[in-house]
């Protein structure tokens, strides 16, 4: 494979995995990252070119064009904390909605056809139906939601009009790391379930607090589709393969189908790590569906893409052999708030 791909956002949690594994299959990556949340360390091959600046950069993104014909663009770079999103929502509309039109702009004047966009289940907000098809309406409930969304129809558009193909690939939630644990999920400020859970047992925060304990779920707390980060890196594979060969645009669910509550979670954290979690039970978080659980079939269908992972203790134990291990000595420069 000699594909050249310009991966934005390939230093963060789910693009630095994907970028390894893009790597490993032979193709050659260059990422474009400004490192707000990103880690120069998180790539780790090095035959992948990191250029160290912003999406909306028309000048700099048509000088990486110029210099490496790109075949195709995988787009992960974006601003993620939903809370954020609600306080500052310019601050999301521009990173994560107007900067990728920059980005679409250039593709256009050097005729790349081919992209694959970081999309997500936020774009559904609270479902009419679970699990969640594609044809399930897509009525996001927070900025963050919809800056993703808007990028969708962004993408629909130039499809029709300049023949783009895209591949929107709507990630449930993703979690874990690559087992040999030398590169993880590893944000800051840490607001995802599992981490905050281990912090609660290696002593990083005092407790984990359970956001909500009466929803309509059986043991009352958030039900939601723990992705392993490595299924979605594959996924993005698939995607490029299939937009590469001509295919036509897919917009498609990434998660397991199957549901984990928080309780569960909880519960596979003492399992797997041997100790007990301290908890606090506290009121719901603002924002949050009871439960979001993803119908992976069409993926299946037109990416040939099945979750491996779907034992949520397989998620859990990655994401330990990370937490123990590399995360601590490789990013020094994460505090996480200690
Ligand atoms: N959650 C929790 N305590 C935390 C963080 C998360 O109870 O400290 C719950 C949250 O309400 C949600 C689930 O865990 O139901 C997953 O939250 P996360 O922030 O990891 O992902 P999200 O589903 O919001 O994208």
């Amino acid at each position: 494979m000699s594909e050249t791909i310009l991966v934005t956002g390939g230093a963060g949690y789910i693009g630095s995995h994907t970028v390894r594994m893009l790597a490993s299959q032979g193709r050659k990556i260059v990422v474009l990252d400004n490192l707000v949340y990103g880690h120069e360390l998180a790539i780790i091959d090095p035959q992948v070119e990191l250029v160290v600046g912003e999406v909306g950069d028309a000048e700099l993104v048509r000088e990486l064009f110029k210099k490496h014909s790109f075949d195709a663009v995988v787009h992960f770079a974006a601003y993620t904390y939903v809370g954020e999103s609600v306080t500052d929502p310019l601050k999301y509309y521009q990173n994560n909605t107007a900067a990728p039109i920059v980005l679409l702009q250039v593709m256009q004047e050097f005729g790349c056809k081919s992209f694959v966009f970081s999309s997500t289940c936020a774009t559904y907000g609270v479902p009419e139906v679970v699990p969640i098809t594609e044809a399930n309406p897509q009525n996001p409930i927070n900025p963050y939601g919809r800056s993703k969304l808007m990028v969708e129809w962004i993408l629909q558009d130039c499809g029709h009009a300049w023949g783009l193909r895209y591949a929107c690939l709507r990630y449930f939630n993703a979690s874990g790391c690559s087992p040999d644990g030398r590169i993880g999920e590893d944000h800051n400020p840490e607001t995802h379930l599992i981490p905050r859970v281990m912090m609660a047992v290696t002593g990083e925060i005092e407790k984990v607090e359970v956001f909500g304990t009466d929803y309509d779920t059986p043991d009352g707390t958030c039900i939601r589709d723990y992705i392993h980060v490595e299924d979605l890196a594959d996924a993005h594979g698939r995607a490029l393969d299939h937009l590469m060969k001509g295919g036509n645009p897919v917009k498609c669910n990434l998660g397991t189908g199957v549901g984990v509550s928080v309780k569960e979670i909880i519960a596979a954290v003492e399992e797997v790590t041997g100790k007990t979690v301290p908890v606090t039970f506290g009121p719901r978080r603002p924002g949050d569906p009871g439960m979001l659980v993803a119908d992976p079939t069409h993926a299946k269908e037109v990416l040939g893409w099945v979750a491996q992972r779907k034992d949520i203790r397989d998620m859990v134990r990655s994401a330990w052999a990370w937490m123990t291990s590399e995360r601590q000595g490789r990013y020094p420069e994460n505090t996480r708030g200690r």
